[in-house]
């Protein structure tokens, strides 16, 4: 099956759900859905031409992952379509969650892979259920001790102790 394939399975699927959940989403058409390759961005949620967008080459990379992705998105058109804007707040979390996401921003488990170059990645779950995928040096920095843990930018915190033992390569 197609990357592209594979993400429209993921957004009917989101699509549904949501459209069962909020009456608000569901009054609205369903949104269009385009493709992109490059940049880190994994995904885009543009409410004035009712569209989301989302990078092949990062779903590529971790295509099961990607569910997250396309959840984020969707969580931005239902925010969208009850409170006629949408952030990162709490109540986008909320509607992320209830889709099956992990009610974590765009960025924070963006796969941020540079061609050719290998990074490996941690995956941290906090006691909320949180979970960000680390890289090297925060990682490094949390197993010897020298940072007590990380903040990401949707509040959640990361102790050294939430490391699920995972990680992934990505190259
Ligand atoms: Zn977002």
């Amino acid at each position: 099956m197609s990357i592209e394939a594979t993400i429209m399975g993921y957004f009917h699927e989101y699509d549904a759900k949501a459209r069962a959940l909020y009456p608000a989403y569901a009054a609205r058409p369903i949104p269009k859905v385009t493709f992109f390759a490059k940049g880190r961005t994994n995904g885009w949620a543009k409410y004035g031409s009712w569209e989301v967008k989302f990078n092949t080459h990062n779903a590529s990379q971790v295509p099961e992952e990607f569910r997250n992705t396309v959840s984020h998105e969707i969580a931005h058109m239902v925010d969208y379509a009850l409170r006629g804007r949408s952030g990162h707040d709490r109540i986008w979390k909320a509607i992320h969650r209830t889709l099956g996401g992990t009610g974590t921003r765009c960025s924070q488990y963006g796969i941020t892979v540079k061609r050719g170059r290998v990074k490996n990645e941690y995956l941290y779950r906090n006691a909320a259920g949180a979970e960000v995928w680390c890289g090297p040096k925060h990682h490094a920095a949390m197993r010897r001790g020298k940072i007590e843990g990380i903040r990401i930018r949707s509040g959640e915190k990361f102790m050294p102790s939430d490391w699920t033992g995972k990680h992934r390569t990505l190259s």
